[in-house]
């Protein structure tokens, strides 16, 4: 064969502002081959998507859903929305940097109760990532407030030290691809 699936009869959706058409989208591996009218017998399987769009997978820029795609690493309820990249560390929060001065923001009511965090950087988050395998893209923020919290305790002013402290960590983060970054919710 030369392909491996065909998605036939689907409303096409490029994400590039064209109009939608009707055609066959044809996979390779993991990825898109030819687009246009390709005969049924080409591939191995064929998706019948009548009445349906196929679009490129759509991007979430506000999710909370790092811990959760540990619990849940096949990500269905994403993958139903269309949803294939998500990004994290949005309001100030991200699942690492955690030290003894923020790890009891960890245990509040909202963490997922079967998840025990016995990691403390974003290095030895993405090894959890890496071992189980995610469904989706992730993309992280480095929460500036848990970088804070992670620094010194919440009820006092930062000392040059907790300054000096957080930049480690945020740089720390980003030699493993975490981002800083500032989300929407911190500058209302
Ligand atoms: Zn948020």
């Amino acid at each position: 064969m030369i392909y491996d699936y065909l998605i036939n009869n689907g409303w096409i959706i490029d994400g590039t502002g064209n109009p939608w058409y009707k055609a066959t989208l044809a996979i390779k591996g993991h990825r898109i081959a030819s687009i246009g009218n390709i005969a049924a017998t080409q591939a191995d399987k064929v998706i019948d998507a009548t009445g349906l769009i196929v679009a490129p997978g759509f991007i979430d820029i506000h999710q909370h859903s790092e811990i959760h795609l540990i619990i849940h690493p096949q990500a269905e309820s994403l993958l139903k929305q269309g949803i294939t990249t998500v990004l994290c560390g949005n309001c100030g929060w991200s699942a690492a940097p955690i030290s003894e001065q923020n790890i009891e923001l960890v245990y509040s009511p909202w963490w997922p109760q079967e998840i025990t965090p016995n990691w403390r950087t974003f290095n030895q988050f993405f090894n959890i990532y890496e071992s189980r395998g995610i469904a989706v893209n992730i993309a992280n923020l480095v929460g500036h407030g848990w970088i804070r919290g992670a620094s010194c305790r919440r009820a006092r002013p930062h000392a040059t030290r907790d300054i000096r402290d957080g930049v480690r960590r945020v740089r720390a983060a980003r030699v493993r691809g975490a981002c800083p970054g500032l989300p929407a919710q911190a500058i209302r």
